[in-house]
């Protein structure tokens, strides 16, 4: 990607180094005999997919997976040789493109495999893993006989590989939640039906892989946590080693008033000055992803907690100094300054969401610009 350089300076650091860190503590975790799946679709969980997936990959993960074909072929393009998985739904004329690039695909159905094998023939096979839907209820196969078809169909078969069998839990980051264990004993029979058994059995998402070790199997598909964020408050509590944060959000002051008793601040004039207040305008919005909701958040600047004023603007929002304050000042949004930190589990709750969505939610116009520790 070219070297832009930029002018606003509202930009997403990503320290690609914490991601380094966080797939070496888990591979020392894991031992062995499991092997890491770095998870980068949605733009690597806005952190960047090609730039998160090379650094994972240089930290000892040894597949990448994303949710579409087109995710897949991106990284492809950009570079990325390592076994590529789309863990959604592929439609059936995908697969001469998939097997074109050497990207596996997961399949739900022995249909699938009928139709795309009527009509096409490959020069080699193609790698798919087969989805089991134990219990989260989106994707898979969820009965013996629609497995013993996908078993029948591939066992001699030229043109498909079964490499894999995976499946998802959907409660895994929660208290006292015995689905998890269900659905891995369910996992488990529909495993022990494939008379070959593929080479890389894989269930655990982020939460799972950090608090069921004992359903590691051969591979774990690690999201969230790659980027240094806990699934869910629950498991930021019970981690079994540290995660480190990867992406802090900063701007800088672009503006600095003086604004009497009794003016009022951004549309809809739903903020008034009680007082003389000194008011700084930062060059971020809405339309980068500090979603309206976000009115009254607090962002740092010189180490110190200050509110956002006024409504979110699309482009720019207005903040509430303590004291006047010069142009260009650093102000962190997301991330650390000083003594105090912003996370995004503190815009996740404001907004009634999760960290998840935060992350994805960092619209393309925030430039990330990639750091090792400094
Ligand atoms: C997104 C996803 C993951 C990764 O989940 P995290 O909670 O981010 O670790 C793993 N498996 C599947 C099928 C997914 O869709």
């Amino acid at each position: 990607m070219p070297n832009r350089k930029l002018f606003r300076p509202t930009k997403a650091m990503i320290n690609l180094d914490a991601i380094r860190d966080n797939v070496k503590a888990l591979n020392d975790y894991l031992g062995n005999e499991t092997s890491i799946i770095a998870v980068v679709k949605a733009d690597g969980y806005g952190h960047g997919d090609v730039e998160t997936a090379q650094a994972a990959i240089e930290a000892g993960a040894k597949m990448v997976s994303v949710a579409t074909p087109e995710e897949a072929v991106r990284l492809r393009e950009f570079g990325i040789s390592e076994d590529i998985l789309v863990m959604g739904p592929s439609p059936a004329d995908f697969a001469e493109t998939a097997m074109d690039l050497n990207i596996t695909v997961a399949v739900s159905g022995a249909e699938w495999l009928e139709e795309v094998c009527l009509t096409k023939k490959f020069d080699r096979p193609l790698k798919v893993h087969v989805k089991i839907d134990s219990g989260m209820g989106r994707y898979g196969v969820r009965d013996v006989k629609s497995l013993a078809e996908i078993i029948n169909f591939t066992k001699d078969s030229t043109q498909v590989i079964v490499d894999g069998v995976f499946t998802h839990y959907s409660c895994a980051d929660m208290e006292q939640c015995e689905t998890t264990d269900e659905q891995y004993a369910k996992f488990m029979e529909f495993v022990e039906l494939f008379t070959e058994k593929p080479r890389l059995v894989h269930a655990s998402n982020s939460a799972a892989t950090l608090l069921y070790p004992n359903y590691k199997l051969d591979a774990i598909r690690f999201g969230i946590g790659l980027y240094g964020i806990a699934p869910s408050e629950y498991v930021q509590q019970k981690l079994p080693f540290p995660l480190k944060r990867a992406l802090s959000l900063e701007t800088k002051l672009a503006h600095v008033k003086r604004l009497e008793k009794g003016w009022s601040v951004s549309y809809g004039a739903t903020y008034q000055s009680l007082e003389d207040e000194w008011i700084g305008t930062l060059p971020i919005g809405y339309a980068d992803g500090l979603r309206r909701g976000l009115h009254g958040q607090e962002v740092l600047i010189g180490g110190k907690r200050v509110p956002i004023v006024g409504t979110i603007c699309m482009d720019q929002c207005m903040v509430k100094l303590p004291e006047e304050m010069p142009v260009g000042e650093k102000v962190v949004l997301l991330g650390k300054q000083e003594n105090e930190e912003i996370n995004m589990e503190e815009w996740a709750e404001r907004l009634g969401t999760i960290p998840y969505e935060i992350a994805v939610s960092l619209s393309k116009r925030i430039p990330r610009v990639y750091i090792s520790n400094p």
